[in-house]
């Protein structure tokens, strides 16, 4: 329905019955008609501006839960009151997947039926209050899902893709980084050169030290620890990749981009000591030095060095990167855009990061759908301070059912020109791969989440 504005009603009240109170009525007859046209244009101007469809409504949201690449994709879809017109949004937490489906259905779901769909700041800001207690990964993956979706709706209304909406682009496609891990160093170089082939001029570089990611096919840190299962040696993987580093550097020459995760598993101090070392190879940047509960030893890696830091992928909560950008003391934000709850904040993340320098580098790996890959490139491309973009290829199940992925070319990620996030979902596609399709023993057995990292003598550290 048309919004309807509430000009003239004073109009209609009695006037006196004075002669100049006489000719009032004549007066205000003819300002009426004045201010009936007045917004019988404005009502025109909308509906122009909504390209000749009233206010669309939404009407339903339905949850779509598919596994074509061992990880858990939630999607949520929303449909309006207008034939054909709906909107997908990336609602990924494949850690926790089966918690998203009642945070949408359960609350957002009756919280959000038959509101306006084109009102997507206001109903982001109410459904984040409508819980009291906010800012948890399952609560802000589910907003994600919907403020997505909208943006999408309002994308396919006005035939244009979101970053148009979004002031239009400040460059042409995003500069990406490909990720190698290799078990030995010249299996990580060869990697490297193999990425370079492709047309990357930045990798991720890792020698099997990240259990679980990407299934390493020998981690040396991994040994046999007083709690009978694989421990991690914090002082020997800084060594070695401090070692790693060395030789990437020498055997793949000054050209090239190198950047390294270190996923928040040593101590704080060793990993200032760790950013002040690596200082000589001139990174691209290093990852997550600290966990978030660490985050007040960034001043420390700042006060001994100009390694440049990349943090945030398991930040939820706005404070978390508040106090990081306002204070300079990382290069990159790195945020999980539906873990922060969409395209919404994570827009006013980039902006409020610009305005301290702090350029971004989206968290871009496989558990995010090809949806949230679109909304990482669309935030790549309208902002300015725009740093880098991790890349995650898709398999062709994936592609299967997200018709309209991003597309790299000579390390660039390209963004599908479709209105909206410019994809279409294959339901019956992603329906043949229900969750639990195809994963690793281990994420099977644990229902899509990560194991456990232990030290030597069984110390649990994440
Ligand atoms: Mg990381």
């Amino acid at each position: 329905m048309a919004d309807t504005g509430h000009w003239g009603d004073d109009l209609r009240k009695p006037s006196g019955m004075s002669r100049r109170g006489l000719l009032r009525p004549a007066a205000a007859l003819g300002l009426m008609g004045l201010l009936g046209a007045r917004k019988q244009n404005a009502q025109e101007a909308n509906l122009a501006s909504r390209r000749g469809v009233p206010s669309p409504r939404i009407r339903d949201i339905e949850v779509i839960e598919t596994e074509p690449a061992s990880v858990r994709l939630t999607v949520v879809k929303v449909t309006t009151d207008q034939d054909g017109l709906y909107g997908y949004g990336c609602a990924t937490f494949t850690q926790r997947a089966d918690l998203i489906r009642p945070a949408v259905e359960k609350y957002l779901k009756p919280f959000l039926l038959n509101k306006p769909a084109d009102r997507i700041e206001d109903i982001w800001q109410s459904a984040y209050d409508s819980s009291y207690w906010k800012n948890g990964p399952v609560l802000n993956n589910a907003l994600s899902g919907i403020d997505q979706a909208l943006w999408d709706i309002k994308g396919r209304q006005a035939a244009l893709p979101v970053y148009q909406l979004a002031g239009g682009k400040c460059r042409e496609a995003a500069e990406c980084y490909s990720k190698v891990l290799g078990a030995t160093y010249p299996e990580t170089v060869e990697l490297a050169r193999q990425s370079l082939a492709q047309g990357f001029r930045n990798i991720r570089v890792q020698v099997g030290d990240v259990r679980s990611m990407a299934g390493s096919p020998a981690d040396n840190d991994m040994k046999p620890g007083l709690n009978g299962g694989l421990t991690f040696d914090r002082k020997s993987y800084c060594r070695r990749t401090f070692k790693l580093l060395e030789i990437c550097r020498q055997e793949l020459g000054d050209e090239v981009g190198l950047l390294h995760d270190m996923g928040e598993k040593v101590s704080p101090n060793e990993a200032v000591q760790f950013c002040k070392d690596v200082d000589r190879f001139k990174l691209f940047f290093i990852e997550d030095p600290l966990p978030p509960e660490d985050s007040a030893y960034f001043r420390q890696i700042r006060d001994n060095c100009t390694t440049p830091i990349a943090m945030g992928e398991l930040f939820n909560n706005p404070h978390q990167w508040q106090e990081l950008i306002a204070g300079r003391l990382i290069d990159y934000i790195r945020v999980h855009p539906s873990q922060a709850g969409g395209f919404s904040p994570a827009r006013k993340i980039a902006t409020l990061a610009e305005q301290f320098g702090v350029k971004t580098a989206w968290h871009g790996p496989p558990d995010l759908s090809p949806i949230g890959h679109m909304v990482n490139v669309t935030l790549d491309l309208i902002s300015p301070n725009f740093g880098i973009q991790e890349y995650s290829p898709f398999n062709e199940r994936t592609q299967e059912i997200f018709k309209g992925c991003p597309v790299v070319k000579d390390g660039y990620l390209w963004a599908n020109e479709a209105p909206g996030w410019g994809i279409e979902l294959d339901e019956n596609a992603a329906a043949k791969y229900p969750f639990g399709t195809g994963e690793t023993s281990e994420r099977k057995r644990l229902n899509g989440g990560w194991g456990e990292l232990r030290l030597r003598d069984g110390t649990a550290i994440k």
